[in-house]
């Protein structure tokens, strides 16, 4: 489904990304771990489109298309999408409008007409009771006041509506507790699907106990430096990163 290709990429003349590979098939759960600042966040960001990432050299392509090419809102609307790591707040600006109003310029993308009310209301429902969220969260500015937890849950709440081929989940667990983390884990395993693919990026294994990856890569220095199983982010949790970057240059 993606497949990255030697990718580089820099911001304000500083070289981040240093040549990452990367392939993800339909139905798979990758993990991308790695100390702070090894470009786990720039990876997502990149392929997202965001656009203070200058991409270099190397190539991104999501089901045969080359993604480079394609602005933001055409990536979001064929399914590549990024949740946000600090969720923004966006004063006056109620949750459920800006729900419906991304899954409409989906669907509108895809040759559908704008979802019907009735149909919203079922499917907006639907979907917060799954994350266990008060239906008056929907009414409420987007993350407005929302705890760090809310903010997560919204996040995967946003996922479960626009359901994209391609989700990118950055750092969902920082700062939550037991209860939320198995609130948002739960929601994003029911994501998992043949059609679906997700990239976690995480900084700790924990997360990777309720959603456990199919694949685990360690970033390091721009490089996937080593990739693995499940069993690999647990080793990583007992011995940290160090050996991972002194095993790949060996
Ligand atoms: P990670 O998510 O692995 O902690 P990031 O991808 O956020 O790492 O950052 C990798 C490096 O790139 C860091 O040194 C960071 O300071 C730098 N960087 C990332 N985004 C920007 C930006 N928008 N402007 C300047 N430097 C950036
Ligand atoms: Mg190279
Ligand atoms: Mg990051």
């Amino acid at each position: 489904m993606l497949e990255v290709k030697d990718l580089h990429v820099s911001v304000e003349g500083n070289e981040i990304l240093k040549g990452l590979s990367l392939s993800i098939n339909a139905g798979e759960v990758h993990a991308i771990m790695g100390p702070n600042g090894s470009g786990k966040s720039t990876l997502s960001a990149v392929i997202a489109g965001r656009e203070e990432y200058e991409v270099t050299s190397g190539s991104i392509t999501y089901d045969g298309q080359d993604v480079l090419e394609m602005s933001v809102e055409e990536r979001a609307c064929a399914g590549l999408l990024l949740g946000f790591q600090y969720p923004v707040e966006i004063p006056g600006v109620k949750n459920i409008y800006l729900l419906k109003a991304a899954l409409n310029a989906k669907r509108e993308a895809q040759g559908l007409g704008e979802i019907p009310a009735p149909e919203f209301m079922k499917l907006i429902k639907e979907k917060a009771a799954l994350m266990q969220m008060d239906a008056s969260f929907l009414q409420r500015s987007v993350n407005e006041g929302f705890s760090g937890g809310e903010k997560k849950r919204n996040e995967i709440l946003q996922m479960l509506v626009l359901e994209p081929r391609l989700a990118m989940l950055d750092e969902i667990d920082s700062g939550l507790d037991i209860d939320a983390m198995k609130v948002v884990s739960d929601g994003v395993n029911s994501l998992r699907s043949e059609e679906r693919a997700i990239l976690l990026v995480t900084h700790y294994q924990r997360l990777l106990d309720y959603i456990v990856p199919d694949r685990v890569h360690v970033l390091v220095d721009g490089r996937i430096a080593m990739s693995g199983d499940a069993d690999l982010a647990r080793e990583l949790e007992s011995r940290g990163y160090d050996w991972v970057l002194e095993e790949s240059v060996a």
